[in-house]
C-alpha cells in the first residue's frame, strides 16, 4: 500500500468530500478569524466573530480602541493579547491600503517574511493567511497534521519549516490541493484521529501504524 501524502489526501478527500474552506463570509473575516483561533477552539472564535460582526471591516476595526476591541473579542480568550495582534496586523494591512490584490502580487517567500515580522503572527498563522487569504499554496503544520502523520508512521522533522518542506517536496504546487488538505486534516482529527482515536472505519487505517502514545 502506498504511504504518500498524496495517497492520504486522496483518501481523506474521497471520504470527507470537499471542505471549501475557510469558514468565513469575507476574506477580512477570514484573516481576523485566523488570529482569533490562536490557542482556542473554533466555537469560541465564532462567539467573538458574532460580537465583532458590526465592525468586521478594516476601517471600522481601525477606529476601535484596543480596549474596546479586546472586550468584543473576549470569548476567544487571551483577548488583550489578540486585540493588540489584530491592531498590528491591521497596521500592516493598511500599508497596502487594504488591497488584497496588491499583496497577492508578492511572491510567497517575501510575503511570508512580511507576515512573520508582524507582532503575534507565528508560522502557523502566517501560513493559514498565505493559504486562505492570499492564495499561496503552502502546507500548514498544525497540531493535527503532526498527530496524524506521526500515528500513521511517518518520520517527520520536529521543526515547523522542515516538516512543511518535507510534505511540500512530495506534492504538486496546487492551491486547491493545499486549501483542501489542511481542512481535511482538521476534519479527520475531529472525526476519527481524535486525542483518543476512533480507528474503526478510518479511511487511513490501511496504511496506519497506529503509533498511539
Ligand atoms: S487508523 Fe486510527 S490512528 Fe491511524 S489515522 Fe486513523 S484514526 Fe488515526
Amino acid at each position: 500500500m502506498e504511504r504518500s501524502y498524496q495517497f492520504i489526501y486522496d483518501r481523506l478527500f474521497h471520504y470527507y468530500g470537499p471542505q471549501n474552506w475557510w469558514p468565513a463570509e469575507t476574506v477580512f473575516e477570514m484573516m481576523i478569524g485566523a488570529i482569533l483561533v490562536q490557542n482556542t477552539s473554533w466555537r469560541n472564535v465564532e462567539k467573538a466573530l458574532l460580537a465583532l460582526k458590526p465592525y468586521i471591516r478594516p476601517e471600522r476595526i481601525e477606529r476601535l480602541a484596543v480596549d474596546e476591541l479586546a472586550q468584543l473579542i473576549r470569548p476567544s480568550g487571551f483577548f488583550n493579547i489578540k486585540a493588540k495582534r489584530i491592531k498590528s496586523f491591521l497596521q500592516w494591512f493598511q500599508s497596502y491600503h487594504y488591497e488584497l490584490d496588491k499583496i497577492k502580487k508578492l511572491d510567497r517567500q517575501s510575503l511570508r517574511e512580511e507576515l512573520l515580522n508582524i507582532h503575534g503572527i507565528g508560522r502557523e498563522t502566517a501560513d493559514v493567511l498565505l493559504l486562505y487569504a492570499f492564495d499561496k499554496p503552502i502546507f500548514v503544520v498544525d497540531a493535527y497534521a503532526r498527530r496524524i502523520l506521526y500515528r500513521i508512521g511517518f518520520d517527520m522533522p520536529t521543526s515547523y519549516d522542515s516538516f512543511r518542506r518535507k510534505v511540500e517536496n512530495e506534492l504538486p504546487n496546487k492551491l486547491a490541493l493545499y486549501n483542501e488538505f489542511h481542512a481535511l486534516i482538521v476534519e479527520h482529527a475531529k472525526e476519527h484521529c481524535k486525542a483518543v482515536p476512533i480507528c474503526e472505519d478510518c479511511p487511513l487505517t490501511v496504511i496506519c501504524d497506529k503509533r498511539i502514545e
